[in-house]
């Protein structure tokens, strides 16, 4: 053990001085330099401080009850934190023994105390401290990796923004919100113009790049937390704008498209030479009892409207 034992805090709390020098000394022995403490608000306060691994603790001291201390320790260890507690006791009933464990005790040891025994369970209770920290250790990558799965899993992965799955799992819940204020949603539906040709010129991998170039255009309108900017499929995007009429909804669609134009990016195959986009846009006051599909079909026909305009173009629904 003393070729570790320095990485591990111990704390004594112990009033009688023999007993004291004794445990020093063992501990000394096995490579630890543990703090001590005389009373029990000593023993609380280093606890706070320095949060040992392991305290052994007299089950008898002149303030505060051994069995009081420990569970007042038990109290401010917070969500992962574990610390061993052994008590020192010359009380040889069952019953206190019992009591030790049952106020967060984890184990115990007979004064006097012996240095076999005390190496004994010195090295038991590493063993219990190291498996704690490898378990918080493990815990904290499995939050993280959690997070980074959520990420994922509502992310497109081509270009950023949100996915399809994300879409359907919000609109309901905008619908819902907007519903209980009795304030207008709106939805954008985003088609990419004669892409189809696009990929016929530029290629596959060239297609992927204007996408991810629209796809910037329209996360970036969205600035609301309440605004969702998502990839329904392919070619196509959706906008859910909370709290917003048509009017505002159109003016954002008509932003878009400009910013969309104004990329730039060259497309032989439409007659404005120029990649664009359409959109639908649809609007109303939701009311829970009725369903959010006849909103995305209004979008959808608003859409197909602003193809048949000749495109490069934003259309409302009726
Ligand atoms: P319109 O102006 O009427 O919308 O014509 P369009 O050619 O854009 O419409 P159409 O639905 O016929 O074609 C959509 C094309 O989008 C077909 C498909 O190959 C392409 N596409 C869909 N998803 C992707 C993608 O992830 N990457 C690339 N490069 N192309 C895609
Ligand atoms: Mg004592
Ligand atoms: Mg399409
Ligand atoms: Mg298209």
């Amino acid at each position: 053990m003393s070729k570790n034992g320095d990485d591990l805090k111990v704390m004594v709390v112990e009033d009688s001085k023999v007993t004291m020098k004794a445990l020093c000394n063992y501990l000394g022995r096995m490579g630890i330099n543990p703090l001590t403490a005389v009373t029990g608000q000593d023993a609380i306060e280093i606890f706070r401080r320095n949060r040992p691994d392991i305290i052994l603790l007299d089950a008898i001291l002149p303030d505060i009850d051994g069995f009081d201390i420990a569970k007042q320790l038990r109290d401010m260890e917070k969500g992962d934190e574990w610390t061993a507690i052994i008590f020192l006791t010359s009380m040889a009933k069952d019953e206190d023994l019992a009591r030790g464990i049952e106020v967060g005790g984890d184990d115990y040891l007979m004064k006097p105390i012996s240095e076999v025994v005390l190496h004994a369970k010195m090295r038991a209770m590493r063993r219990l401290v190291e498996m704690q920290r490898s378990l918080v250790d493990v815990t904290q990558e499995l939050n993280v990796a959690n997070k980074e799965l959520q990420r994922l899993s509502t992310t497109d992965g081509l270009t950023g923004i949100a996915n399809r799955r994300f879409f359907d799992e919000l609109v309901p819940r905008e619908w819902r919100r907007c519903a209980r204020m009795k304030q207008p949603m709106s939805l954008v539906m985003i088609d990419v113009d004669h892409f189809k040709k696009y990929n016929d010129t530029y290629g596959h991998q060239a297609g992927d790049e204007c996408l991810k170039a629209v796809a910037a255009q329209v996360g970036r309108a969205t600035p609301r937390a309440s605004d969702l900017a998502a990839r329904y499929g392919g070619e196509e995007f959706v906008l859910i704008l909370g709290e917003t009429t048509m009017d505002g909804a159109k003016w954002v669609a008509n932003n878009i498209r400009q910013h969309v134009s104004d990329l730039n990016i060259p497309h032989s195959a439409s007659s404005l030479q120029h990649v664009t986009i359409s959109c639908g846009v649809a609007s109303t006051i939701p009311r829970e009892d009725q369903p959010l599909e006849a909103l995305l079909k209004a979008a959808d026909e608003a859409l197909y409207m602003a193809k048949m305009q000749g495109r490069n173009s934003v259309a409302c629904a009726e």
